[in-house]
């Protein structure tokens, strides 16, 4: 008979070996999820652990042992109160994007107490229809997120990847959100000649030659095409600025995430398509990660 928190320390260690960092931390999501049972339960009870327990966290721990993320393992993430869906071909939403949907939120709040009336009436807030597109949508998370907090709004998630959009209208479906539409297509390409209060995106950034650099995790299982912004890691920042102009309104958004270290470069590319920078927000390591832009 094995119990429980021997297993666990087992199952640490194994994962350490297989140089997980935070090893103890993932054994304890991974019994929790197996055992059925909170953490402070699990500690205080340690149930011996059945054979199909056993069974399950074996072949929990081969997988992570090709280093395939726990999040795909598990299937889903909470991503801003929301359960989101993953699996290979879509990318796991990140802490750092909750930071988006946080000041996308606050900018669509912003907007709506502009047109509707100078008096901050919060009813008006939730009845306006506001149009949101969000570019590069992936597992949907933001476009899903945004369109719970403003149920007449209507939001739109484009993305070239079949498998992403899949994702992204399960992740509306089971959350039970129907003001969200996924279009199939690049960038602002099925919403041409639309126009938007409020445009998002977490476009991919990283720079081609630094993929290899990533973890295993990333570099191995997350879809290459969601994480490779070029040579310089701003091609789509170009693609997406270029043509804001055209789909956003006057006293509009844009949000979008950035890669380390590409705040000055993204300006630069903003300004040269008449756009200025109305917020630029740290994340929790102090990189300038969210950067909020409105037409000059
Ligand atoms: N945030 C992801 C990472 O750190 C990258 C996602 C992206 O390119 N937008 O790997």
């Amino acid at each position: 008979m094995i119990k429980a928190l021997d297993g666990l320390r087992e199952v640490s260690a194994i994962l350490g070996e297989y140089g997980i960092e935070d090893s103890h931390k993932e054994a304890e999501i991974i019994f929790t999820r197996c055992i059925e049972m909170g953490k402070v339960a699990l500690y205080r009870d340690n149930p011996a652990l059945s054979p199909s327990q056993r069974e399950e966290i074996r072949s929990i721990l081969e997988r992570r042992g090709k280093r395939e993320p726990l999040q795909y393992i598990i299937g889903h993430v909470d991503f801003y109160g929301l359960k989101i869906h993953v699996g290979p071909g879509v990318l796991i939403p990140r802490p750092e994007t909750e930071l988006m949907a946080e000041e996308a939120i606050k900018a669509v709040t912003r907007y709506t107490l502009h047109v509707t009336s100078e008096d901050a009436n919060s009813s008006r807030v939730t009845h306006y229809a506001s149009r949101i597109l969000d570019l590069c949508t992936g597992s949907g998370c933001l476009a899903v997120a945004l369109a719970k907090e403003f149920p007449a709004a209507e939001v739109f998630g484009t993305d070239i990847s079949e498998k992403a959009l899949e994702y992204a209208m399960m992740n509306a479906s089971i959350n039970g959100i129907q003001n969200v539409t996924f279009l199939k297509g690049d960038l602002y390409e099925p919403v041409k000649g639309g126009t938007f209060d409020i445009i998002v995106s977490n476009p991919p950034y990283i720079r081609k030659e630094d993929i290899r650099t990533l973890e295993p995790e990333i570099r191995e299982w997350e879809p290459l095409e969601a994480l490779d912004g070029g040579e310089d890691g701003l091609q789509f920042y170009r693609e997406i600025l270029s043509c804001a102009p055209e789909y956003l309104v006057q006293g509009g958004s844009l949000i979008m995430e950035l890669g380390q270290g590409e705040a000055d470069d993204v300006l630069k590319i903003a300004e040269n398509s008449g756009l200025g920078c109305a917020a630029l927000v740290k994340d929790y390591s102090g990189i300038d990660r969210i950067l909020r832009l409105s037409l000059r």
